[in-house]
């Protein structure tokens, strides 16, 4: 479903060049449930934009869902986006001048009728548990009910792949693990890949996988002891 090999990816800012991926390869199956370990700065979310197609690469390949993005050009890659991702980060990025419907309709807004659209987003809010709390703007919703809206706006395009850069990094530990079970219930009944950025090493290890970035360079490992 997600292949990178041998990405090499770098940023010059100015005279700086810094090298933050080196010699990377993974390979996440269809369905799998996979998170990615590392200190601050190691390019964790680096590596997850790469597979979102949001930042281009220098070196490699990068293939997902048999698409090769390394080689695709925008449009190609905003669709694809569309079509088979869902990126939940850990600022929420919700659009604070859009009610929590307005939101999670965002993603359809090409794709089909304005009746069919609220419809999905309706449906896709009362699925995390958001259904009493449609017409709030972000604003008037805690920190939790702001994620459940960026899980919903996520969710509403029914991606194969959800990306998730620290969905808790921003909550306290109840709230976010709330929101764990909430990505971790849609892996389990819609069979979706999950690739969740972590710091903390007990939501780590819930997932099957592990891939841990350092020095540019990444390890993949089956978890001894997964939990789902
Ligand atoms: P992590 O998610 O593991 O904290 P990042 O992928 O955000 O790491 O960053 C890895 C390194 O790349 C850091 O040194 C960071 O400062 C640098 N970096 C990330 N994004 C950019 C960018 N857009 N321009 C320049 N440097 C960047
Ligand atoms: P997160 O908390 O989700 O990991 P970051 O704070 O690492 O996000 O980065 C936020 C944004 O800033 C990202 O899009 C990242 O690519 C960019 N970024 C990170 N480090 C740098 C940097 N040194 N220079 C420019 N942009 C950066």
């Amino acid at each position: 479903m997600i292949k990178l090999v041998s990405v090499k990816k770098s940023y010059k800012t100015g005279a700086e060049h810094t090298e933050v991926l080196k010699d990377v390869s993974i390979d996440i199956d269809k369905g799998k449930y996979v998170s990615i370990t590392g200190p601050s700065g190691s390019g964790k979310s680096t590596l997850l934009h790469l597979i979102g197609g949001l930042e281009p690469i220098d070196e490699g390949e990068v293939w997902v869902d048999g698409q090769p993005v390394h080689k695709m050009k925008d449009n190609a890659l905003a669709k694809l986006r569309l079509e088979k991702i869902g990126y939940v980060f850990q600022q929420f990025q919700l659009l604070s001048t859009a009610t929590a419907l307005e939101n999670v309709m965002m993603p359809l807004l090409t794709m089909f009728s304005s009746a069919q659209i609220k419809k999905d987003a309706e449906e896709a809010l009362t699925r995390v548990g958001l259904a009493h709390r449609l017409h709030h703007l972000p604003s008037r919703l805690s920190g939790g009910e702001q994620q459940r809206v960026a899980i919903a706006r996520a969710l509403v395009t029914k991606p194969e792949i959800i990306l998730a850069d620290e969905p808790t990094g921003n909550l306290d530990s109840e709230t976010g693990m709330a929101i764990i079970d909430l990505i971790e219930k849609v892996h389990e009944e819609d069979g979706v890949t999950v690739v969740l950025i972590t710091h903390d090493p007990d939501l780590a290890k819930r997932a099957v996988e592990t891939i841990h970035v350092l020095d540019g360079k990444v390890e993949q490992s089956l978890q001894k002891a997964a939990t789902v």
